[in-house]
Order: C-alpha cells, then structure tokens, then sequence
C-alpha cells in the first residue's frame, strides 16, 4: 500500500507505526480489519496520530519479550483449504505429506512448550528446517512465513505402522495398511494432534461390539469420522448451521440425528436417534479417509483411553496402555506436549451453537472480561473438570481435563496447570474453588493457597454456573440476573447437595430464591447408577403408590427386595442425603416412564429420555409452586400423578417424555416470571449440565420468551461443569475487590 514505518509484536498485541498518503492509510485501516490472516482476531484497533518521522521503507521489527508479558497461543485448528490443494497435488513438494502446514493451520496449542512461541520452545524442535522449508519460513511473502511446525517430507516428521511393538511399514504403505485393516474389521490406534484416537469401521457391527468390550465401554457413544459433508449427509440429517459448525476451523464433534436408513450401527450410541461426528481435521486424516476408503466411509474415532482414564498422548504411553485395545498403532514422531480432546458441540436455539465439551480447536482461546482482572486461579469442579486462569481481559478457560476421580487425571491436572501459567505467565494471587471438601480440584486448590499464604474463595457451585453465563456474555455483572442453574449435583451452603436451582445473582453474591423440593436419595451415590431408586424415592416423597410400576410388578426376587430395602432407606432416612437436583428428577423422570433402571454414564437415562420426546405433543405435567420461608418450593406431585395415569393409560412413551419436558420448561418461565415480577429483574441465564438438553433448552427460551423475559444462555463455555471454573473466577476477582473498572 506504499506505506513506511514498522511492525512489531508486543505483549498488547501489535504495534505499528505507518506513514503515507491519507487514501492509503484509510485503506490500510480497513484492510486491518476485513483482510486478516485467518487466525488472527482483532479485538479492538487504537490509532493516534503522530508527525512523520520520515521512514525510508516498511520493517518487520523484532519482538523483545518482556517477562511478565504474554502473549495469546492459538488453539490447533484443521488444515486449511490452501494446503489441503497441496495435499492432493501431486505437483506439489509436500504431496501426500501427513503433517502439512502453514501459517493459517495446523498444530499450535498442543506442541508449544514455552514461550516465546518460536520452534526451539515446540515439540518440532527435533526436526531442523531443510533449505527448501528454511526458504519459506523466512519470507515475510509466503504463506508458511513464519509458521513454527512448518515441515515436508525431507525434514518434518514420519509415519509409521506398529504390530506388536515392532515397526511393520512406514509412510504411504503404513496408510495403506490402516485402511485395509480397518475395512478389515480391525481396531487401531492412530496418533493425532491432541491424543490417539481408537478406530474402526463404523458400519461393521462386530468391529463396534469389539472395540466396545475391549475398551470396557457399555453404551457411551463412539464420535465418528466422515471425509465431508456429503458423506454425513448421507448418514445424518445436517442442516445448513450443522454443516457450517461441522466444517468450522475448530472442527468439533457435532451432535447429529441419524437418519432412519442410515448405514452406521446401532451400537455406536445405543438408545440415541443421534451420532457424534467429525471432520478430518489433520491431513494424516484427509488421507486416511480419502480415495483408498470406500466412498462414504465412516470411522469411529474415539479417545483412546480406558474407560476414566486421560486420552493417550506419548507413544510408549499408547503402546503399554493400549496394547490390549489395538490390533495395530498409526505412530508418528511429532511428540504431543498438551492434552486435548476433541471438542463437542450441538446445535441449540435459533440455530446456535452450544459447546458440550471445550477442548480442540476452541481451548486456550480467552473469554474477554468485562473488567480487568488480577492474577487468578479457578480450580473448577470434579466432573468434566476444566479449570480458569485470568489476568486482564483475559480469562483463559482450559481445555476439558475430564473427570477428575483418580491419580492419572489429578497428574493431568495439575501438570496443565503448571504449563498454563507458565505459558500465559500468571502467578495467581487469589485462588478459587468449589465448595465441596471432597472434590481434587477443591483439595489441590487449599493445599497451594496454604503454601502460597494466598486467599483461597469457596464458590457456591451453582453461582459459579451462572457468572460463568453471565461472563460468557460479556455481562459487567453491575445487575443481577435470575439464574436457573439446573444439574445433577453441586455442594450446597446448607451442606446438602443442590441442582433445581433459582438464584438471584450477580458477581458479588446470591439469594437462593427458589429450588426444586428436596428428597432423599435412597444409597447416596448408588442412587446416580440405579436410577429406578430415584423413581421410587420420587413417588414415596410424592406419597404415590408403588404398585402401579410396571417394571416392579415383573421384578425379579432380589429387585423386589431390593425395593424394600429403599423404602426402610426412605422410611428411617437411612443412607438417604437430602438433594434439591434437576437431573436425578430426569433420570427418575426416565426410570419410572421404562427408559432404563440403570445407567453406565452419567446423564444417560436423560439422554434417552430426550429422544423418545414427541415434537408434536403440546401438553404439559404441572408443577405446585409453594412458598415456604420466603423461598418458593418447586413440587412435582402432582407431575409424577399425572404421568403415572398417562402409565397407567398406556400412553405412547413419547407423549410422556414431552409432557415432561414441556412440564419443566413451563415451571422455569413460571417461576422465572414470578420472580421477575418481585425484584424487577428482567434477564434469565440458563446453566448447568441439564441445560445439554436441547429440546429442553429450546422448549423453555420459547415458553421465558413468551413471558416477555430475556434469556442468557452460553456461547463460548459450556453449560455443564466444564464451564463452572469461569464463574469461580469471576466471582473470586469480586470477593477480593480485584477487578478494577475500565
Ligand atoms: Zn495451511
Ligand atoms: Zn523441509
Ligand atoms: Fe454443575
């Protein structure tokens, strides 16, 4: 644009200083903003002017790092058409090249070790630029100028097929067996960007029922792989906001019903009408399932773990762990440095879409503050733990950990941790944590506060849920909302455990203004497997008989026994913790209506519950709303009668499921209306991990939209507990007085 001057990275951003004629800086500055490099993201532009200086040419200028700066690390995004053209060009260097990239895509996030984000501080240190790559890196002109994982076939990393723990074939042949084995029936394990993946043939139901007993997974689902659109369409119903999220840069895992002929097993999500599935996201994968796969290929590609465990990352980590998993393993040597699941995502209200799992392709990519936050870190929850790191603008929610049960994932956990703040350079001054005692995440939270002589915040978990909406709406949290925070469970300040929540909240605190009425959870924990003791402990709360259960009218002996054992629980409160959860109601909800009596994940009596829904019933289950303290008290007896004379009546399952639903999404506008017209509080955040439930989620914005309400609902977090650790931030920052105004 014959403009002079220079650029420089700094720990704000960018920086430039230009001189030229007047019609060239204008165009310049909008260039800035419509001509970006993919993966750049302008938060903001602030111009002043100066007097020329009188620069003879335009100058990259290097960056000095600072220490205490930071700057922000891309998430690992899917190869970009560009390279994809080289990919399959077989007049291009890299043709066939499984680990192409350029400045627009490729791995980020999970190969950096340190910063600077230069090579020698990621994983592709190992492997020294050829001539020909040296050439392109430093030319400000190319597309690779720059690029740090750029590599090609003479330099960068190998492919090569293991059996056994010996290598067998190495690049273009180790492709061709993959897929032959897995057209084959056979189970492999392929390494990726953020972790291995276990795969087979999607369409071969012998191959899933192995890959299932082997992995020690009963029903939870397997995510599937598909080369494009097309293919999916094939096999799912995709609409038109589907297919742009599913052919996103971040590439998640969308939820999708299958279509009634569709060839994919059953097997892959039993009880579900859905399918989790991907795109190729890496160009090992676009060969892998390009022209050697049969048209329409579909692989289940799904975290190569046992069942609790983290996903796989180091070879020989692959190689012992899975050893008993895989027939074969698709190795390379591009060592992975951080843990990253595949992200996923569903398409909710008005076509949005709503992040279930943040990891690949979204994590670490900051939530703007609407306040600047001091140094701080949230430990998260147990569940689906993520945790949050803020200074700044910026909070850095981290990529899914998993649940947090056992010594492998608190390593994770804590090895993340560490690689985070040294990658964003926090050194927390507050640190905040859930409330229950028993939690790791809570645990590892107080330990390093003690150490560290920090102030250490407990955080009500279902406040947490909805800041965490607030902030992921760019709320400044000056006015409360009416947060409905519905899900399975989360400590609460009476010491019982909460999920059917209404709270009256902002960043600074809340009033617990309604909840669903508390029962006893006949067996504590076991009641979250067994969810038939839910359905009985419902009904004896709701003094309705038991002898009308079908499924206990045809129990076996010991399950009729084992019946009675939960009444005398019920009877003597014995064993029996008191719950106010909006999820143990769907999943009694489910059990009592025949769905299943036990689970072997968590939601999934909901899950199936969701799928039997009929889009075409209008009616709705009631709910009594008493008012008791100045709390109002959310009672489903006359719900659970209703649904019992529907049982009774043999009204189709669908019927009954929707009933339900639209039952709840009633009661929360109801309330939320109710609640409205007390405090003048006009806007409702909906969180918590009942809120995954998109018919759930749809039915109640149209009923809080009806009432005239406005609705809150997250964008960049997801609504389970992979999103609390961002409204334990906030809410940290403001108990400590830290956020200053801006
Ligand atoms: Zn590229
Ligand atoms: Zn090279
Ligand atoms: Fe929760």
């Amino acid at each position: 644009m014959k403009l002079r001057g220079w650029v420089k990275n700094t720990a704000a951003g960018v920086e430039i200083e230009v001189e030229g004629q007047a019609d060239d800086l204008q165009a310049f500055f909008q260039a800035l903003r419509q001509e970006s490099p993919p993966l750049a993201r302008v938060d903001g532009i602030t111009a002043t002017a100066h007097p020329p200086r009188g620069y003879a040419d335009f100058a990259i200028q290097h960056s000095q790092s600072q220490p205490g700066d930071f700057i922000p690390i891309s998430p690992d995004v899917a190869i970009c058409p560009d390279c994809l053209d080289e990919l399959f060009d077989p007049a291009d260097r890299r043709y066939r090249y499984p680990f192409i990239n350029c400045t627009n895509c490729g791995p980020r996030f999970t190969i950096i070790e340190g910063i600077p984000y230069d090579r020698p501080q990621t994983t592709m240190k190992s492997f020294p630029l050829c001539a020909a790559c040296a050439a392109e890196y430093h030319d400000p002109r190319d597309r690779r100028f720059h690029a740090q994982p750029v590599a090609c076939a003479d330099c960068g990393p190998r492919l090569w097929l293991e059996v056994g723990g010996q290598e067998v074939l190495s690049g273009e042949a180790a492709l061709l067996e993959t897929q032959r084995r897995i057209a084959g029936g056979e189970i492999l394990a392929i390494k990726g960007l953020g972790g291995f993946h276990l795969a087979c043939d999607a369409t071969n139901p012998a191959a899933v029922a192995e890959l299932r007993r082997r992995k020690l997974r009963v029903d939870k689902p397997f995510a599937l792989m598909m080369l494009d659109a097309a293919a999916v369409a094939a096999q799912c119903l995709l609409s038109d906001e589907e297919q742009a999220l599913l052919e996103s840069r971040a590439r998640p895992i969308v939820i999708l019903r299958r279509r009634m002929d569709s060839r994919l097993c059953a097997a892959l999500s039993p009880g579900q009408d859905t399918a989790g599935v991907m795109l190729p996201y890496t160009p090992l994968h676009y060969l892998l399932l390009h022209d050697a796969a049969r048209p329409g290929a579909a692989w289940v590609m799904t975290s190569a773990n046992l069942s609790e465990e983290p996903i796989a990352t180091h070879n020989e980590e692959a190689r012992q762990r899975l050893g008993g998993i895989a027939d074969a393993f698709l190795m390379h040597n591009r060592a992975i440095r951080t843990r990253c699941d595949d992200s996923v995502a569903r398409l909710a209200e008005a076509g949005r879409p709503l992040l279930l799992r943040r990891g690949r392709g979204y994590a670490p990519q900051p939530v703007r503050l609407p306040f600047e936050a001091a140094p701080v870190l949230a430990a998260g929850a147990e569940l689906k733990n993520t945790f949050c790191l803020g200074r700044g603008r910026y909070a850095f929610l981290s990529q899914h950990i998993g649940d947090l049960e056992n010594d492998e994932t608190l390593q994770a956990y804590e090895d993340s941790v560490a690689h985070l703040e040294a990658l964003f350079r926090v050194q927390p001054e507050v640190i905040a944590h859930d409330l229950h005692p028993d939690y790791l995440a809570t645990r590892y939270a107080l330990e390093r506060a003690a150490r560290q002589g920090l102030p250490a915040v407990g955080v009500q978990h279902h406040h947490a849920h909805i800041a965490a909406c607030m902030a992921d709406n760019g709320l400044d949290g000056k006015r409360a909302v009416i947060g409905v925070a519905f899900d399975g469970v989360g400590y609460g300040e009476d010491g019982l455990s909460w999920g059917g929540e209404f709270l009256l909240a902002d960043y600074r605190g809340f009033r617990r203004a309604a909840h669903l009425a508390y029962i006893p959870l006949p067996g504590g924990d076991l009641a979250r497997r067994e969810v038939w003791r839910l359905a009985l402990a419902w009904l004896w709360q709701c003094g309705l008989p038991w002898e009308e259960v079908a499924w206990l009218q045809t129990a076996s002996p010991q399950q009729a026994q084992a019946a009675q054992v939960v009444r005398r629980q019920l009877e003597k409160r014995l064993n029996a913790p008191l719950s106010s959860s909006m999820g143990r109601l769907f999943d009694a909800a489910a059990a009592l209506a025949g769905v299943r009596q036990a689970v072997n994940y968590e939601g999934q009596a909901a899950i199936e519950f969701e799928a039997l829904v009929d889009p075409e019933e209008t009616g709705a289950y009631p709910f009594a709303v008493a008012q008791q303290e100045g709390m109002l008290i959310l009672d489903p007896a006359a719900l659970f009668g209703e649904m019992l004379a529907d049982l009774r009546a043999r009204r189709a399952a669908g019927v009954i499921a929707a009933r339900f639903h639209n039952g709840v999404a009633e009661m929360v506008a109801q309330v939320a209306g109710r609640l409205r017209d007390e405090h003048g509080i006009e806007q409702v955040a909906l969180s918590g991990g009942v809120w995954q439930n998109a018919t759930l989620l749809n039915k109640t914005v149209a009923c809080l939209q009806r009432a005239g309400l406005g609705v809150l609902l997250h964008r960049q977090v997801p609504p389970n507990d992979g999103g609390v650790a961002l409204g334990q931030a906030v809410i940290a920052l403001h108990a400590q007085g830290r956020p200053a105004e801006g």
